[in-house]
């Protein structure tokens, strides 16, 4: 409220009324014309104070109309600061229709019901209450208006803007004060809130300012044009933005003219493609999205970096920018290519591990020296290992078996004429591990760990350095648990610190090379043992070949001899029968005949032991043909007849057979070859026991089996003689022949078994010394087999 104010509302009390009143006063002394006059003068003067009056009483009437509907809480004060008038909104503010004795409180007991506080919650002192420091002169209004706060009889706790003036009198003095209080509970509120959010405005921007200035990726943000206004520190960084200042603001063609936008593989990019051109357009870059771009810094470097991107929309969601996020994933496509490398050799050795040469180039290469193979195959894994392990220089050295001898077969990484030193120091060093002074190193290789050796350290440091290794490592190749060679590689001259990963590849490169070179030896070993094999093959197919051509020779002469013995035979007999002749004649016929006989059985036994011979160099070159009949034979018909045979060749010797008569025994069989292994049995069984002693034969079914055995009463036969006599060229010493035909090779019974073996079927023998001895051999039934 204005001072003006505070006058119209003194008006409404009576105080200054006494200006008017002395002219009222004056108005008893007029009697006369003058007096008329004078009286007339008064009428006049009354009328215009009582118009006046009206007047004022109206003025006051608006005047305290408004003060009752003013919106602020209006307080009046004597002197004293007695509470003398309020309006209605501070009746309703502090409640005070609720409490009437309230006017009449002592000054300072009304106040502190309200404690009251400054604007930040401070009790407030009495001196600084707002009545006291108006009745002591003070104006509180414009910027000296205070805030307060309060708290209500209900407990609501309002904020006040107190603003008010001393009220004076005539001659200036203080009279009382008005005190005028504005409600600002909601508005202060509402501030702060508003003064919060622009605080934690302003604290967001210059957070999300650090995180992206302090961000690995590079940032670049753009506004719709493309004009660059934003790269943090390490977009700056990237593209080495800080030594061109005016970088930024260069319009997007004169930008991309220096850094050359191109693809992962370095071709140039049409403009529609570059990464800021598409999030312009509104294109999210992320995910499977997100390109790899090649650009030069304006350092010149050549960096390749992984983008992603987007707009940037206003609230109308029109784009109004944009933001590339780049990351340089050069060292990183550099590390996949290693990695793609070091996979690729990796395999390639494991494929080595794999392969072997093919059978006829390792039977028609003559073959090469152990070392000068296996150098070959070292070279290579050298060559590998250099880049599986990104180094300078491998070696590789066999440790030999047995004598622990180590010897460099591959280098590579020198120069030629490095290359020729090396391998003449090389040659001059070459000594056991187990004559090394560096016993604790080499047991450190034995259990499977790599060695990293300073060069640059004692004892290394001692000896000569020629080739300028700065530190070197050694990893053991093992192959069940042998210590097989040794992979050595180093980085020249550059400092290398080799990681964990290293050290695991490494041992895993010299694990595989150790079983590429293992294999090699084997190998070489199994290729030796080959060409050995191939020698004796091929002795025994010259022998095979002699053999059988020298059976033939034999048997041409043979059947024509016993042709022709038969023939004399025959025509002996005839003329023998047409001629009447005298007794002596006839006696030297008998004795032609007895000759002829002699011959005749011996160019029989003579033809057996060509039959044999051919039969054993037959199945020694694995060319024994047997003619199997599709249909089953009869085993009791085979067995019959060679009895018979016998019987017919020795019709004095007893011969039982014993076999079943109203059935036939089926199997699938070659029947000559089986007959000969019956005949053979008979012969023997005929040959070993005394002439007058029988021999059983028969002829047995059992399961899915046929059983034939051959039972005579000659010497028998020990164990150990039991085992040698299936093998060819076996004879018992000291068994002689009993009776009948002559001593053989001993090569019958290894035909026999051969015979039976390649049907399918069993030889054995069940003898002892003195009790004679049984031969049998089992066959499977036709239809069993
Ligand atoms: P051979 O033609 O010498 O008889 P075999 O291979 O048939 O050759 O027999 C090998 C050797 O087995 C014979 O030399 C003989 O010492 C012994 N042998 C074979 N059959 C009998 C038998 N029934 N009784 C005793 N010894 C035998």
């Amino acid at each position: 409220m204005t001072r003006d104010q505070n006058k119209g509302i003194n008006l409404a009390n009576s105080e200054n009324n006494a200006g008017v009143n002395p002219t009222v006063a004056h108005g008893d002394d007029s009697c006369s014309a003058e007096g008329k006059a004078a009286t007339e003068s008064f009428e006049a003067l009354y009328e215009a104070e009582r118009r006046a009056r009206a007047e004022a009483t109206a003025r006051a009437n608006e005047l305290e109309a408004i003060f009752e509907a003013m919106a602020d809480a209006v307080f009046f004060y004597d002197r004293q600061g007695h509470l003398l008038r309020t309006n209605a909104a501070a009746r309703e503010l502090l409640g005070l229709d609720q409490s009437p004795g309230y006017h009449s409180l002592p000054p300072d007991e009304r106040l502190v019901h309200f404690l009251p506080r400054d604007a930040r919650g401070r009790p407030l002192p009495e001196q600084q209450w707002p009545i006291h420091r108006i009745l002591s002169g003070e104006g509180l209004t414009g910027a000296n208006a205070m805030d307060m706060m309060v708290r209500l009889p209900d407990g609501r706790e309002l904020e006040f803007s107190v603003s008010g003036a001393p009220l004076r009198g005539t001659k200036g003095n203080i009279t009382g004060g008005v005190v005028i209080t504005r409600d600002v509970t909601e508005r202060r509120r509402l501030e702060r809130m508003a003064q919060g959010f622009a605080r934690e405005a302003v604290a967001r921007a210059s957070q999300l300012e650090a995180t992206i200035e302090a961000m690995a990726d590079g940032v670049f943000i753009y506004d719709a044009e493309g004009r660059l206004f934003q790269a943090n520190k390490a977009a700056r960084e990237l593209l080495a933005l800080d030594i061109q200042l005016d970088f930024h603001s260069r319009p997007v063609r004169e930008r991309a003219s220096q850094t050359l936008v191109r693809d992962e593989q370095g071709q140039f990019l049409p403009k529609e493609q570059w990464p800021l051109h598409r999030i312009l357009r509104g294109e999210i870059l992320e995910g499977t999205n997100a390109v790899d771009v090649m650009l030069r810094a304006l350092d010149g470097r050549e960096v390749l970096l992984g983008t992603s991107g987007a707009p940037v929309r206003d609230a109308e969601g029109h784009i109004a920018g944009g933001v590339l996020i780049m990351r340089d994933v050069t060292e990183r496509r550099h590390l996949e290519q290693r990695t793609h490398d070091s996979l690729d050799a990796l395999l390639a050795i494991a494929e080595d591990l794999v392969w072997i040469p093919s059978e006829a180039s390792s039977a028609e290469d003559p073959l090469p020296d152990t070392l000068t193979a296996m150098s070959i195959v070292a070279r290579r894994l050298a060559d590998l290992t250099c880049s599986v392990l990104g180094c300078r220089r491998v070696s590789i050295s066999i440790v030999e078996p047995g004598t622990e001898l180590v010897r460099a077969v591959a280098v590579v990484g020198f120069t030629p004429e490095q290359e020729l030193q090396w391998w003449a120091e090389q040659k001059q060093q070459e000594s056991s591990l187990r004559d090394s002074p560096s016993q604790e190193l080499i047991s450190i290789l034995r259990s499977h760990e790599v060695l990293i050796l300073d060069m640059s350290q004692p004892p290394y440091n001692e000896q000569p350095n020629n080739y300028g290794v700065r530190v070197a490592l050694v990893a053991p190749m093992v192959v069940g648990g042998q210590l097989v060679g040794l992979l050595s590689l180093d980085h020249g001259g550059l400092e290398h610190t080799y990681t964990q990963e290293e050290i695991a590849l490494a041992k895993a490169v010299a694990k595989l090379a150790g079983l590429v070179i293992e294999r090699e030896r084997l190998l070489y070993e199994r290729a030796e043992a080959r060409a050995n094999e191939l020698a004796l093959r091929e002795s025994h197919q010259r022998m095979d070949e002699f053999l059988s051509m020298a059976s033939h020779e034999l048997r041409t002469p043979l059947t024509t001899i016993k042709g022709n013995v038969q023939l004399s035979k025959r025509q002996l007999k005839k003329l023998a029968g047409k001629i009447t002749k005298p007794e002596e004649l006839n006696s030297q016929i008998g004795a032609i005949e007895g000759l002829l006989d002699r011959a005749d059985h011996q160019v029989s036994f003579l033809t057996r032991l060509v039959s044999d011979l051919l039969d054993v160099s037959r199945i020694q070159a694995n060319m024994l043909e047997l003619h199997i009949e599709s249909e089953p034979s009869d085993l009791v018909a085979i067995v019959r007849m060679a009895v018979q045979d016998q019987r017919r060749a020795l019709p004095k010797r007893t011969l039982h057979l014993q076999a079943p008569s109203e059935m036939i025994v089926p199997v699938i069989v070659d029947p000559e070859r089986i007959g000969q292994v019956v005949t053979n049995y008979l012969t023997n069984a005929l040959k070993y026991s005394p002439a007058d002693k029988p021999v059983e034969i028969s002829v047995r079914v059992e399961e899915n089996q046929a059983r034939v055995s051959v039972r005579d009463e000659g010497p028998g036969l020990s164990l150990e003689e039991q085992e040698h006599i299936w093998d060819q060229f076996y004879r018992v010493p000291g068994v002689e022949v009993q009776s009948g035909s002559s001593v053989g090779l001993g090569l019958g019974l290894h035909i026999c078994r051969t015979i039976i073996e390649r049907h399918h079927g069993r030889v054995g023998v069940q003898s002892a010394p003195g009790k004679g001895a049984t031969f049998w051999f089992v066959l499977p039934l036709a239809g069993d087999a």
